[in-house]
């Protein structure tokens, strides 16, 4: 643990959330500590990080009815695996609540450019399944990524992961501005005195620590900030959410002969029947795991050969996080008809595609938010009713979403930053105050 007691502001959680807000802050001049409950252990590629990552039950995965929820605990949070999809925020769904992020959204395409793959940079099963869906008439459109293409053209289609944007990036431009950060420390509650928050309590292996701080920003995920809400007496957290299931349709095409490429490279978006269809290519190990969890084992050595089309749905809000934090969110009946619209779609791609041998795996969330909405929870600047005490997160986004939702989150956290450096009620009074009482 970092051994200052006392910050200008504390963030919770360093996703893509927590680690904009942190450095638009540190950068801002404010003393800044993340904490963040997962290690900060380089990305190895290996399965056994993944596991300790990403599926560890009722930490980072959590099953509800048929489907795994999962989300990621390590430094960076879930971009960390995520496939650097860069889709654009929704304005136009956001503007009704209260959220302009054209000028946050902006900069943040400025810095890091993302733009969609030239087709020379789409591997194999990206390809089979562009042209497929193109031959049956369906809109396969690019989609921009948070991606160094330089970087894949010198290092190969296998070198995705390392080629990508992560939120360890913005945690490390965060450090250098002068923030600090705790990894393997979780926060277990918001200290609140008088009504206002006033810091966290932290455990960090057998040790309980106070940190105090002016500002709280909880960005521990959709699952995490709600459970931490709760514990600053707003109860009605984690209501109604959504979790975007996801479900992979997968067959094999005679002579292909693919090794790993980068996933999710275009869509079909067909948001207006609440579903997208894009291709998926995942790692070796987690393809075989899903495809015996799927019950055909027979197709474990049909990896090189396999091509998956990902269907992702937009849910209705439902469900509730339980006083553990467990999700019970089971999907529900309209949910599953768009999914099995969907699925029979990815299905026809394939059949266009040759595929033999198709089957389907389970079901699959990675987009838990809207468990703190704009509107319910937290105000159109993301404070809550607890003054000091603000959400940086997918919690935040107040309706049903069925987008990758990195970038908003990216654009509301540089927003966050911005509100909270520049509000009179904010940080540069309290910053000056608190710079008296500890040197
Ligand atoms: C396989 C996969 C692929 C994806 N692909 C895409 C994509 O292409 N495009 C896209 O836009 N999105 C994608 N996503 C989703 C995207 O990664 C998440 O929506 C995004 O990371 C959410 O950011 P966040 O800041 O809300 O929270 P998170 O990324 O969930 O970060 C929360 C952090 O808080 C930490 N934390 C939680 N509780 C505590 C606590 N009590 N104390 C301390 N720390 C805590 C967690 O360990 C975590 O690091 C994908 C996700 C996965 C898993």
């Amino acid at each position: 643990m970092a051994e200052r007691a006392s910050y200008d502001c504390v963030v919770v959680g360093s996703g893509p959330g927590g680690a904009t807000v942190a450095r638009e802050l540190a950068r801002g001049g404010a003393r800044v500590l993340v904490v963040e409950r997962g290690s900060a252990d380089p990305p190895s590629g290996r399965a056994g990080q993944m596991l300790r990552e990403l599926f560890v039950p009722r930490r980072s995965a959590h099953l509800t009815g048929s489907v795994l929820v999962l989300g990621a605990a390590t430094l960076g949070g879930s971009s960390m695996y995520f496939f650097g999809t860069a889709w654009e925020p929704p304005h136009d769904v956001l503007a009704p609540h209260g959220l302009d992020l054209r000028a946050d959204a902006d900069a943040l395409r400025t810095e890091l450019g993302p733009a969609p793959l030239p087709r020379e940079l789409l591997g194999p099963r990206a390809r089979i399944v562009a042209d497929a869906a193109g031959s049956i008439g369906l809109e396969w459109a690019a989609l921009p990524k948070f991606v160094d293409q330089d970087r894949l053209r010198r290092d190969g289609l296998g070198a995705y992961r390392a080629a990508r944007w992560t939120a360890r990036e913005f945690v490390a431009d965060a450090v250098a501005a002068g923030a600090r950060v705790a990894t393997g420390a979780t926060v277990r509650r918001v200290l609140v005195s008088g009504g206002t928050a006033t810091g966290v309590e932290v455990a960090a292996g057998s040790r309980r620590v106070q940190v105090r701080a002016d500002l709280v920003v909880l960005a521990a995920g959709g699952l995490g900030s709600p459970m931490l809400l709760r514990t600053a007496g707003i109860a009605e957290a984690g209501r109604d959410f959504f979790y975007d299931p996801v479900l992979a349709v997968t067959g094999s095409v005679a002579g292909l002969d693919a090794g790993p490429e980068p996933p999710m490279l275009g869509a079909v978006d067909r948001l207006c029947d609440g579903y997208l269809l894009t291709d998926l290519c995942r790692p070796r190990w987690l393809h075989n795991a899903f495809t015996v969890a799927a019950g055909r084992p027979d197709r474990v050595f049909a990896y090189r050969s396999s091509v998956t089309v990902m269907v992702k749905a937009r849910d209705l809000l439902s469900g509730r996080l339980t006083a553990r934090g467990g999700v019970a969110k089971p999907l529900i009946g309209p949910d599953r008809a768009v999914l099995a619209r969907g699925a029979a779609q990815a299905r026809e791609i394939l059949r266009a595609a040759g595929a033999r041998a198709v089957h389907q795996a389970g079901y699959v969330a990675v987009h838990p938010g809207g468990t703190a909405k704009v509107g319910d929870v937290v105000d159109t600047d993301l404070r809550t009713s607890v003054p000091g005490l603000y959400v940086c997160d997918a919690s935040v986004i107040p309706v049903a979403w069925g987008m990758p939702p990195t970038f908003t989150v990216m654009a509301l956290g540089r927003r966050l930053g911005r509100h909270l450096l520049g509000a009179a009620d904010a940080l540069p009074a309290k910053r000056a105050g608190s710079a008296d009482r500890t040197g």
